[in-house]
This record gives structure tokens, C-alpha cells and sequence, in this order.
């Protein structure tokens, strides 16, 4: 029998102790979602519609129930998680509302009498899913993939077992059928076996390049589908026509919020050098604002991180690049997992924080001389999630939108998921997209149907 410990990160005491399901459990709770497929594909979009309203409204009915157990298992503020319960409640409510329309039947016409495509689920789906916004990265994936007809198996990060199972008990609350969405209380090592396992038609990971790279060679091998929502290393460009003070304060958001455990975080300030040493003064006395504390004070803006290992590899990052040259503006020290917000000006291209993702609350600091040279440093990246540009001529950054390699390409706005728009990277970034008509789209049978009378 094996456990697994889910541990407060800011008071560094356990939270609960899980006992993990057995290779049996995960087999029989396989069949049974399998079983429940062949019922559930056959429900209407208007069933599916009023029980997804229904979990979006238990949600929101007890969001800070659900956030506390957030704040409590990865450490992060509990007003940022009582939003992003309230931004799972949003995506239940999209996908209620647009499903149907999104895999309507498609005409074609052929020489046939009648030629259409059907969009059909495709089973069981196994998802593999991070900490780091443990409630949103899941909803994002089930949501869509159970309004399309298809059943989830979620396998949650070890570190939010609670919150895995609280995932669970809104589908149920909600009133799904038994089995539609289960949660198995397993480690990386038994995904392999799901995925093998003939019943799991499809998978999805969010998580490290290695964790996709090891995901997708098992599925790979299985011929079965993937998509994979992995690493960023986003730009901050920020031209010297910017908005200076509403600037500053989406980029300070855009990287410190969740203590800047966000794939789509912006890592990397690029900025026109012309402008670099008042817009860095500025937003140091920013970060020296930022009330760290107790994640679950309603005033507390930076928490400490998931974990104190995480905290070490972002400080080995930070005293690297360092030793490499750069200048330490504020920030830097380590407390257990609570990281200081920090900001390394002079960073160049060969140092780890603009090379690697830097996991944590730690702004890199680029200057440019020319917008060209801008789009070269952000696209100097192993990763292709997104980038942020900054300015008052929209118009000019608009035509050069091709030359970004990138997922999304937000212009005076940090870059963020909604339910409305497509979200996915290129590169090492992944594969395929979430959200959106493209999200619900991921996980269908394209069917082809042909009919001579
Ligand atoms: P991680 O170590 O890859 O863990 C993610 C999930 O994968 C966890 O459930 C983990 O399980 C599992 N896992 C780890 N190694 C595995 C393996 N070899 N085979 C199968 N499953 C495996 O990532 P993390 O450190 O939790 O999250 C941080 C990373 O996720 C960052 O790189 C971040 O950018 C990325 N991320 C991307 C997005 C996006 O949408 N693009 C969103 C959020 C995070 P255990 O916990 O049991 O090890």
C-alpha cells in the first residue's frame, strides 16, 4: 500500500495523507469509465448543457470552500484562487452555451445524395495535469472533452491530491453519471500502464518538456492521440511609445501573480534601451509593494511557492546568472519555499534566466535598440507559447505579427486563457490547443458519412 502526503508549502506542515489507488483500482476504474462512455456519448447536448450548469454553479456556491484547499496544498493567495475557481465556473457556462454549435454536423456537398461530417467522441481520455493552477488546467481540458460526449481520468500532480479530489465530488454534486470524470490517486510511474491500457483512447499532458516528451513517446508507440501544453519563456517587449504606467502594472501582474508559476507568465522584459532605467527604477518601487504573507489572508498578493524544491532550482537560476553578470536590481533571497521577487537587469542571451524557464517569481531584464532586434531576442527561445508587446502604435505591431514565433501574440494586454480563444504553444511549447471551438475539437472522431439513395 502506498501514500502520498499533501504538504502546506508556506507552513511546511502536512495537509492530508492520501492513500493511492491500487494497478487493480486504476484497472477497474478504467472499465467502468469505458462502460459509462457508451451511455453518456448517447446523452443530448441539452442534458450535457444543464449539468455543466450545474457544476458552475456549485462552484461558484462554494468557491472559497474549493480555494482553500488550493491555497492550502500549493500555496498559492486565496484571492487569486477564489478566482480561478470562479474562471472554472466561466468555462462550464462557455462550453454549456457553445458545445453544441462547435461540433454541429457538417454538409458537404458531393456527388452524393447526402455527404456530411459527424463529430464524434472518442472515449476515455487520460489527463495529466500540473500544480500550478490545479483546478483551471483541469476544468479547461474535461469540460469541452465531456461536453463533446467523451469520459475523464484525471491523474492530478502529487502535490494537489485534495484538490484532484474535490474536482471529482463537483461532477458528482453536480449530478454527472458515476464514472463520467474520476480521479486516480496515482504517481508518473503508473501513467505509462493507462496509457497502454486499450480502453484510454487519447491523452493529454500539461506539464515539463520531459513529462510531454515522455507522455507522448508511450502514446507515440500506441498510436494514440496527444496534446501536449508544456514550458514558456513569454517576452515582455515594451516599446519606448508604451503607456508607461499601465505597462508597468501588467507587467508586474503578468509575472509575479501565482509567484510566477505560469507557463504563460512573462519571463523575459525586453526593453527600448532608451527608456530602460526609468521603467526599471519604477518597477522596483512596485515589487518593494507587493504584500507577501499567509496565502490565506485575503490581502497576501505573493505566497510562497508549491514547494521548497522549486524555490531551490529558481534561486540556483538566479546566483547563476549572477555569476554570469547580471545585476541584481531587488529580490534574490530564499526562505524556505518562499522565493523573494526578483529582478536581474543586464541579462544577456547566453544567461540561464533568459535561456531556461525560471519557474518562480524572477523578471529578466533585456534592453533593444530597434524593434527588429526586439523580435530576434523574443524569438530566441527553445519555447513558443506567447509574447506581450507594449506600445501606442498598435497598427505598426500589427503588420509584424508573422514574424513572432509564437501560440498568441497579445499587444498591451499580458497574455491569459479565456474560454473564448484558442490557447496552445509551438515548439517546445506543445502541440494542439485548448479552449475555443479548437479546444472541443481536439478530442472528436471526424466522421465521414457518404450516402447514395
Ligand atoms: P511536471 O513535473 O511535468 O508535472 C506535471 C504532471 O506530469 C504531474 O501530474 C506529474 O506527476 C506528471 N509527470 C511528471 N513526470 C512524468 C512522466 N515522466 N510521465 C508521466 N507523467 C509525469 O511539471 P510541473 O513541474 O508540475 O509543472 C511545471 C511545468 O508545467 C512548467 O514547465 C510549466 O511551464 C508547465 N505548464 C504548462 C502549462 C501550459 O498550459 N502550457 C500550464 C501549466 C504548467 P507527479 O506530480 O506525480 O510527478
Amino acid at each position: 500500500m502506498s501514500y502520498t502526503v499533501s504538504k502546506n508549502p508556506y507552513t511546511g506542515k502536512e495537509v492530508k495523507t492520501f492513500k493511492n489507488h491500487t494497478s487493480q483500482e486504476v484497472l477497474d476504474s478504467i472499465d467502468l469509465a469505458d462502460k459509462r462512455f457508451y451511455s453518456w456519448r448517447e446523452t443530448s447536448f441539452s442534458q450535457r448543457k444543464k449539468l455543466m450548469l450545474s457544476v458552475a454553479s456549485e462552484l461558484r456556491s462554494n468557491k472559497v470552500n474549493y480555494a482553500e484547499t488550493m491555497t492550502l496544498e500549493m500555496g498559492k493567495p486565496i484571492f487569486q484562487a477564489i478566482a480561478e475557481v470562479e474562471k472554472c465556473a466561466w468555462v462550464c457556462e462557455y462550453y454549456a452555451e457553445n458545445a453544441e454549435k462547435q461540433l454541429q454536423t457538417e454538409e458537404i456537398e458531393t456527388e452524393a445524395d447526402k455527404s456530411y461530417v459527424k463529430y464524434e467522441p472518442l472515449g476515455v481520455i487520460l489527463a495529466v495535469m500540473p500544480w500550478n493552477y490545479p483546478y483551471w488546467q483541469v476544468f479547461r481540458f474535461a469540460v469541452p472533452a465531456l461536453m463533446a460526449g467523451n469520459v475523464a481520468i484525471l491523474k492530478h500532480a502529487s502535490n494537489v491530491f485534495g484538490c484532484a479530489l474535490n474536482i471529482e465530488s463537483v461532477f458528482k454534486k453536480a449530478g454527472f453519471p458515476e464514472h463520467c470524470f474520476t480521479t486516480l490517486l496515482v504517481g508518473s510511474d503508473s501513467v505509462e500502464k493507462i496509457i497502454e491500457n486499450e480502453k484510454v483512447k487519447a491523452v493529454t499532458l500539461t506539464g515539463s518538456g520531459p513529462a510531454g516528451a515522455s507522455v507522448a513517446s508511450i502514446a507515440g508507440k500506441n498510436i494514440k492521440k496527444t496534446v501536449l501544453e508544456l514550458g514558456g519563456n513569454n517576452a515582455l517587449i515594451v516599446l519606448k511609445d508604451c503607456e508607461m504606467d499601465k505597462t508597468l502594472e501588467t507587467c508586474v501582474n503578468a509575472r509575479f501573480q501565482n509567484a510566477g508559476q505560469s507557463c504563460i507568465a512573462g519571463k523575459r522584459l525586453l526593453i527600448d534601451e532608451s527608456i530602460a532605467d526609468e521603467f526599471i527604477e519604477k518597477l522596483v518601487d512596485k515589487v518593494k509593494s507587493l504584500k507577501s504573507g499567509d496565502p490565506l489572508d485575503k490581502d497576501t498578493y505573493l505566497g510562497t511557492m508549491a514547494r521548497e524544491d522549486l524555490a531551490e532550482e529558481i534561486e540556483m537560476q538566479v546566483n547563476d546568472s549572477i555569476k554570469a553578470g547580471a545585476k541584481l536590481e531587488i529580490g534574490g533571497k530564499r526562505q524556505g519555499a518562499f522565493f523573494e521577487p526578483t529582478i536581474l537587469s543586464g541579462v544577456t542571451e547566453d544567461m540561464v534566466v533568459f535561456k531556461e524557464e525560471t519557474f518562480g517569481p524572477i523578471l529578466s531584464v533585456t534592453t533593444f535598440k530597434t524593434i527588429e532586434e526586439a523580435i530576434d531576442l523574443s524569438n530566441n527561445s527553445k519555447f513558443g507559447l506567447g509574447v506581450s508587446v507594449f506600445t501606442k502604435n498598435t497598427d505598426e505591431i500589427e503588420k509584424l505579427i508573422l514574424q513572432f514565433d509564437e501560440g498568441a501574440v497579445f499587444i498591451n494586454e499580458l497574455v491569459k486563457s479565456d474560454p473564448r480563444l484558442p490557447f496552445g504553444g509551438i515548439k517546445q511549447s506543445g502541440y494542439g490547443r485548448e479552449l475555443s471551438s479548437h479546444g472541443i475539437q481536439e478530442f472528436v472522431n471526424r466522421k465521414t458519412v457518404y450516402i447514395y439513395k
